[in-house]
């Protein structure tokens, strides 16, 4: 089975669009790293003021990733929305997809009725997943996706 923990926190990254992109690029980049190396995968949906994400993968990988991401300064509040063992990966060839919300993604956002600010609190995991997976298709229609190695 493979363990699934969805979670959302406050965005802490201070600064303008290009510290924001900066931030989002070393976190991507660990990321694909530290998970690929670990084998889990998962999406990042994040804005301004949040971060959603999926993980999964081997029960003991995803719980110390997750701890270790809870110490991360650059958020806070880290909530657990669901944990479950599912039988597959949703997010298989992601080691960790991102997509931020921009005016470009906004149809597939109220394509899921957020036309308005996000609201994690408010959120069910299968609201965030289906979200997720739909972001996904959008971000692999323009480009490759990073594979999982092994
Ligand atoms: P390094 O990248 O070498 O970093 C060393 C230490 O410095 C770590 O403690 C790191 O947290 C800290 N650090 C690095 N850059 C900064 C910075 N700009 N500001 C403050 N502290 C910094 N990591 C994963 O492995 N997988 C994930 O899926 C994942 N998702 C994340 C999602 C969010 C919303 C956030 C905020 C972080 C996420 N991270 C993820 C990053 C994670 O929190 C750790 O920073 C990372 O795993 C540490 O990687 P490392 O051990 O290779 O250390």
């Amino acid at each position: 089975m493979i363990h699934q923990l969805v979670y959302y926190s406050r965005n802490a990254v201070s600064g303008g669009d290009r510290e924001m992109l900066t931030n989002m690029r070393d976190i991507v980049s660990a990321s694909q790293r530290n998970n690929s190396r670990d084998g889990v995968t998962g999406f990042l949906i994040f804005d301004k003021t949040w971060f959603v994400q999926i993980l999964e993968g081997e029960r003991a990988k995803v719980v110390e990733t997750y701890n270790r991401i809870g110490r991360d300064p650059r958020h806070t509040g880290a909530t657990i929305i669901n944990v479950r063992d599912v039988p597959d990966r949703l997010f298989p060839n992601w080691t960790m997809g991102g997509a931020m919300r921009t005016p470009e993604v906004q149809e597939v956002y109220l394509g899921h009725g957020i036309g308005g600010a996000l609201d994690p609190a408010k959120l069910k995991s299968s609201q965030v997943i289906a979200l997720a997976l739909d972001l996904q298709a959008f971000e692999q229609a323009k480009r490759q996706p990073q594979r999982l190695v092994g």
